[in-house]
Parts: C-alpha cells; structure tokens; sequence
C-alpha cells in the first residue's frame, strides 16, 4: 500500500501527563470572580461543588499534570484514538491539501467526553463523593458522565436541556442504561428551574439553564458534588490527550499541520486538540493556526464581548472572565446542541484576545452539507457538532485551492452522529432552516449584563 490511511498508535503511547497551557501563556487568564463578593474565587469557595484534587487542578500553573495509572488504565478501553488521513473526503472535493482527522467517536460514549468524565469520577471516587449531578446538552456529556460514575459506583443525576430531552431519547436511555436518572431542564425540581418555567413554561432550555439547576442541587446537597463538561480549565487540560496523541501521529505520518481546526462549544475539544499545537508555536517557533468553530446561532466568539460573566443562566457559579453572548442568550434550537452555550472558557477566550488563536461562525445547513459530504467519502457520519469543524476545513480548502497552494489541515472529528440520525432525517427532508441571531438580539442580551466590564 502505498498511501497509509489509518496511523495508530500503542496502548504505551497513551500520554503519561496532561498539558497545561497556562504555563506557556503569555498573559495569563484573569481570576474567576465570587458571584456574591466580586472577589476573587479561593479553593474553599468551590469545595462545596468540587473535589480538592480538581480544584488544585483548576488553578496549578504546573506545565504537566499526571494521569494517574488508574485513569490511564480505563482510557485503555477506546484510547490511542485512531488519526485518518481524509483521502476520501481529499478526492471529494478534487483539493491539493491534505487532510486529517482525529477520531474520537470510538470512545464508549461517542464522543471526547470521556476524555474528561473518567478522571473527573475518578478524583470524585477518591475522596469518598457518593453522588454527582450535572448537565447535558445533546447528551454527550452525560452520557460520557453516567459511563464514568458507573465504572466508580457513583450515583448520577443529570439535568438535560429540554428540546434535546425531547428530540434525542437515546442518548436519555444510553444514560438510563449506565444507571444514571435524567430530568428534563428547566425542571420543577429546583428553584432555578422554577423561576425559569415561570417567566416562560415552554422554554426550550438552555445549558446555562442545566447548569443552574445542577449547580443548585449540589450546593445544597452535604454528598453530591458538581461535574462539567466543559468550559473549565482542568476539562480542557483532560482533552489534552487529543492533542498529544495527534503529534505524535503526525510525526509518524511524516507531516506538520497548518491549521488545526475544531467545533467549539465551551472549548474543551478544541483545546484538546489545539493546545499541544500550540505549546510548539509558543515554545518552538511554530505557526500553526487554530481555528474553533462556532454555530451563526450562537456566536460567542465572533460576535460577542470579552467581559466577566456567569457560567450559568441564574447566576450562581463564579464570574469568568470570557467571550460571552451575556448568561441570559437562549441560542435557537438547532441540532448541534452541544454549541448551544452563551460563553467561552477563560483559557480559550484570553488565547482569542490575544490574537493567539481563530474563531469563525457557520450555519448550520452548510455544516449539514459538509456532514453529508463526509459521510459518503469517509463512512463516518459525524456529530451534528462536529459537521461545523468539516465546514470550515472545507472552507480552508477552498480558499488554499483558489490560491493555488496546498495546506496540510487537520481537524478533531469529536464524536459520532448515530445518535442525531433525526437532525440528519430532517436535512435530507429539507425542513432545516439556519438561524442568524440579529444584532438586535446580541444587543439586548448583552445590555442585561451588570457583571464586571474588563
Ligand atoms: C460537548 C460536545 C461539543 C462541544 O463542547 P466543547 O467543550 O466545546 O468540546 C462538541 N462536539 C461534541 C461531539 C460534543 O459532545
């Protein structure tokens, strides 16, 4: 064979540390903020919702944190990840670039989620934690959730934003199967929800809604802590395995990226990919460019302001200095739910400001069309969310093609869609419309904003 499609890796390749950007950062993310006093948040503010060992995480400057052999142990189940070269998808489009991808979809749970939930549970475990609550947007997180507190015999009760509830019972059941209890957010359950449902009973949720009633639940709960998927800095530092891996395949595969892109919702597959790339552009002279990759509908990073936020629709988690929409954007319904977040983490957003990585938006039907694209050149058929990091290698291409050079990209393909096949059945019926959110929109959202300007 003269062209290598499939580069692995051995179970000994499983990275040995996670990769902290922040110690390579030029300016450092600013502190997250107590919601109460504006002060900034100490360890013993986020006990009540988070294990010490994540809460140490959440701030070391350290460049390298170690997987304990235990975690590394149960990544052994899907991980190495296996890196594609597209050359399917290369002919497809008749481009001289080259294109890779990083599949994460063979994880148990379909998706990078695990990456994250296995050592959250993990350190839960450690520290005597009997219960974990937390919420889910299109159900990949907690899916990935349920999978990890079965593995560590903890309870798990998940908040699922309503109209993915709704429109993926699946993924509700895969959780049901890993013994979790799942409720449809807003609920009932919580005063957050509450207040929610009764400003507007049909609300459609949202995961800034998910994470006020998990949060809720946890902080007024002496056994249960918090557990989330993205947005934090410890998460993004799990996902790092992404990236790791993938330098080592592209060294194997004899190449170097130009650009690196992946779908963003709160960043963690993005920095999971991204951030060992860019440890060479900050330490080795490399110019690698990342993209992130948002929804029209729900566009933090392109259009909205770099301000301190909550991380939730009520305002009880700590303010996070970030690209935000404002906590009280409720993104339109469309299939990526897992983009459906108003804000940014803090990493990515103060990378974003200083010019040190890339975002752009793209609607969800040319996200489709790329999906479609994919799956007839490759066989994979992608997550809703990871069709917009196959849009915007498409759109790379073009625009390399139209120049008349050759780019080597490569992008994560975050998860699998064997779960979303309704989005994909209402594409091929024609019924997907796109959603722009019009300034006006943006405007008003970000006028409610009383939180602290930078
Ligand atoms: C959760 C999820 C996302 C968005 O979250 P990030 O933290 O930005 O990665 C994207 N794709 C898939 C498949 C997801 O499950």
């Amino acid at each position: 064979m003269a062209q290598q499609r499939k580069i692995v890796l051995q179970e000994s390749d499983i990275p040995t540390h996670w990769y902290n950007i922040v110690a390579d950062m030029p300016n450092k993310p600013l502190p997250p903020l107590h919601p109460g006093t504006k002060q900034p948040v100490g360890p013993a503010d986020l006990a009540p919702l988070f294990p010490m060992e994540l809460i140490k995480q959440e701030v070391t400057t350290n460049k390298w944190v170690e997987i304990p052999d235990e975690v590394r142990n149960l990544y052994s189940i899907w991980r190495p990840t296996p890196m594609f070269r597209a050359y399917g998808l290369e002919k497809a489009l008749g481009t001289r670039s080259k294109i890779y991808y990083k599949y994460e979809g063979v994880s148990p749970a379909g998706s990078h989620k695990p990456n994250t939930a296995i050592p959250q549970a993990y350190y839960n475990a450690k520290e005597g934690i009997k219960k974990i609550c937390t919420e889910t947007g299109a159900g990949q997180w907690g899916s990935a959730l349920s999978f990890a507190c079965k593995l560590f015999d903890i309870e798990c009760e998940v908040f699922m934003v309503k109209v993915s509830y709704e429109g993926k019972p699946y993924r509700k059941i895969m959780m049901n199967t890993w013994g979790a209890t799942v409720h449809p957010s807003p609920s009932n359950l919580t005063n957050a929800g509450r207040s929610i449902l009764a400003k507007d009973p049909n609300s459609p949720g949202s995961l800034g809604i998910a994470i006020s009633e998990a949060v809720e639940v946890a902080a007024t709960h002496d056994d249960t802590k918090y557990s989330l998927g993205s947005v934090l800095n410890h998460v993004l530092m799990h996902q790092t395995v992404i990236g790791l891996e993938a330098l080592k395949q592209m060294e194997k595969a004899g190449d170097y990226p130009d650009i690196v892109i992946a779908p963003f919702g709160g960043g963690s597959n993005f920095a999971g990919i991204a951030f060992p790339f860019l440890q060479n552009n900050l330490t080795g002279g490399k110019k690698v460019r990342a993209i992130a990759v948002e929804p029209t509908s729900c566009p933090k990073l392109t259009r909205g302001v770099f301000r301190y936020d909550f991380g939730d629709t009520v305002g009880m988690t700590p303010l996070i200095p970030m690209y935000t929409l404002g906590h009280n954007f409720i993104p339109s319904p469309i299939h990526a739910g897992g983009l459906r977040y108003h804000g940014a983490g803090a990493i990515v957003s103060q990378l974003l400001k200083d010019g040190l990585i890339e975002a752009d938006a793209i609607n969800q039907t040319e996200c489709f069309e790329a999906g479609i694209l994919f799956s007839g050149a490759e066989g994979i058929i992608p997550a809703p969310e990871a069709t917009h990091g196959i849009a915007e290698v498409i759109r790379q291409t073009k625009q390399a093609d139209a120049e008349g050079v050759s780019k080597t990209i490569l992008f994560n393909l975050c998860g699998h869609g064997n779960f979303d096949l309704g989005s994909y059945e209402q594409y091929l019926s024609g019924k997907l419309v796109d959603y722009e959110v019009s300034q006006e929109d943006i405007n008003s959202s970000l006028a409610e904003l009383t939180t602290p300007t930078i």
